[in-house]
């Protein structure tokens, strides 16, 4: 069997000892081996740190931003390889698994973008400059340079390349080497990406390392300028922060973690019109869109009471519709879980869930298409519903990460509305959907501090809009509290993690120099 190797140092190299097996959650055939036992993880930080960010750093913006764009086109000419890849790997029907593969080759062109708007320099002007003096002369200016250290990324299963090129992406731009670790279980299509980019020797070396296997002692080996943007569960986000080599060296921890988005039916809104088909087809395709393992995923489902039955018997019509199977088959518009233990844990995530409310739409006995009998990491789609005025503990703490959402009832008020929400304590993304502007601005102003982006669904968008479930590299994704309190993406804000902002003081046109103003 295929064993992955990572490419550190230069060179692929594989781990020693037996390592884990791959599966196709489909089907459970085994796919290829991982193990990162063995390997010189220490020695990876140094080569970034002295080859990779050096190289980078000799090169201007507008370099780097041809740098992406050369890997964008590398991954494009390799596209249904790697669509292929992911349909074994991860589950992903077709669809899902463009969802991943198209976005990272989006992200890598639109910071390949930025990389040529902010052109031949390698300082970015952070604001205008500030007088300091009676005497023009005497100023002060903010600039960001490259921190010189090595940009750990540590990815989820769910998103091996997006999640590989969003934060490659805007590390690289930056100027700064990266080492990335693909979750285990769902590491072919990111270790194809990387041998793609290796055999067309797309970037400098020691600018971009793989680690196929499990982190080991990779964060034991972190200074002072070094950063870590970590996408995965709450319990390892939090061993991360509390890492020795973390605390000693303020080195600089970014969390995508855990949220409970929530998507809030407007009360003027009619069954019928553009922004309710808008809501519901945004709420069917989250919770069946990579079988509902999206970060941004709808998991509440806020309506108001006066449309509820309504809203569960669409729900629960489109759900019906919706057929379960092996992603490989054309007509199946959902596929398994990722893993065995996701298995384990959605069932167990729904069984709690349940106990809050009651279960208004599933399929007892669920007989996946295209699938050997007994085989594969398959969960019908389930609908729970929340009695109006119930507590729902888990509804609102619990994030399960599968085909799954809660109706919770509310008497249409933007105030209830929002204290609801909140309960979620910090989300990546929630939507408000209505026509409403009075009703819209009341939502938005309660229900912000808790998130990184609020969808705001209206007629006026119904025809142009992705839903919420689609990070776009413009806006920032990350959200406080639960969500992990990171910030990723979002134009030139994505590189601010990478960079070191300082205050200068001096001569005016000293200062503009650097800034790059003359
Ligand atoms: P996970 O178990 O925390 O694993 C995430 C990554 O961390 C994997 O690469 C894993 O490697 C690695 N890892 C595990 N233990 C580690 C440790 N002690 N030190 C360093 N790295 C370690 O999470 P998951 O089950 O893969 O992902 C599901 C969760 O991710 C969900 O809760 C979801 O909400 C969240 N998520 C968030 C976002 C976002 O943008 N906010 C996006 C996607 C997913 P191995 O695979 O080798 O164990």
């Amino acid at each position: 069997m295929k064993t992955l190797e990572s490419y550190l140092c230069g060179r692929f190299v594989a781990g020693t000892g037996d390592g884990e097996t791959i599966v196709n959650p489909a089907t459970e055939e085994p796919l290829a081996r991982v193990s990162a036992d063995g390997l010189d993880r220490a020695a990876a930080l140094r080569f970034a740190r002295e080859r990779g960010g050096p190289a980078l750093r000799a090169l201007t913006f507008a370099e780097r931003g041809a740098l992406l764009k050369a890997a964008c086109d590398a991954i494009v000419a390799h596209r249904n390889e790697l669509l292929d890849l992911a349909v074994a790997n991860g589950g992903n029907t077709r669809s899902d698994a463009k969802f991943d593969v198209d976005g990272a080759t989006f992200t890598l062109s639109a910071y390949a973008e930025l990389g040529a708007a902010l052109g031949a320099t390698k300082v970015i002007a952070d604001g205008d400059s500030i007088p300091l003096a009676r005497s023009p002369r005497f100023a002060g200016q903010h600039v960001r340079v490259p921190r010189q250290g090595v940009a750990v990324h540590v990815n989820a299963f769910n998103f091996p390349a997006w999640g590989l090129a969003e934060k490659a992406a805007c590390a690289l731009l930056a100027g700064v080497p990266v080492v990335t670790k693909p979750a285990s279980s769902s590491a072919l299509v990111a270790h194809r990406i990387v041998q793609i980019l290796v055999e067309k020797q797309v970037l400098p070396e020691g600018a971009l390392q793989l680690l196929c296997g499990g982190a080991g002692d990779l964060l034991e080996h972190l200074g002072p300028q070094d950063v870590v943007a970590f996408t995965g569960s709450a319990a390892t986000g939090m061993k991360i922060r509390r890492l020795e080599s973390v605390i000693r060296h303020s080195v600089r921890v970014n969390v995508e973690a855990d949220s409970l988005n929530a998507a809030v039916l407007g009360p003027d809104v009619e069954p019928g019109t553009d922004t309710w088909d808008l809501f519901v087809k945004d709420v069917v395709r989250d919770m069946t869109q990579k079988a509902g393992q999206k970060c941004t995923a709808i998991r509440r489902v806020l309506v108001p009471l006066a449309q509820v039955d309504r809203v569960r018997e669409e729900l629960c019509d489109r759900l019906s519709g919706i057929v379960v199977g092996n992603p490989a088959l054309d007509n199946v518009r959902m596929g398994p879980v990722a893993t065995a233990q996701q298995l384990a844990d959605v069932r167990e995530g729904i069984d709690a869930l349940a106990r809050d409310g009651r279960l208004v739409y599933g399929v007892a006995d669920l007989k996946p298409a295209g699938v050997p009998e007994g085989k594969g990491y398959f969960v019908a789609p389930v609908l729970i519903e929340l009695e109006h005025g119930a507590e729902g503990r888990t509804v609102h703490e619990r994030e399960v990460f599968g085909p799954c959402s809660t109706l919770v009832p509310y008497a249409g008020t933007a105030a209830e509305a929002a204290e609801l929400v909140a309960r979620g304590q910090g989300g990546l993304v929630s939507s408000v959907y209505s026509d409403d502007t009075a009703f819209v601005q009341d939502a938005v102003l309660g229900l912000a501090p808790y998130h990184g982006r609020l969808f705001l669904g209206s007629a006026k968008i119904a025809e142009h809009s992705p839903g919420p479930g689609t990070v776009l590299p413009l806006l920032v994704h990350g959200g406080p509290g639960r969500a992990g309190g990171g910030e990723e993406l979002g134009g030139p804000r994505g590189l601010e993690f990478y960079t070191q902002r300082v205050a200068l003081e001096g001569a005016r046109p000293v200062l503009d120099r650097i800034a790059g103003r003359s």
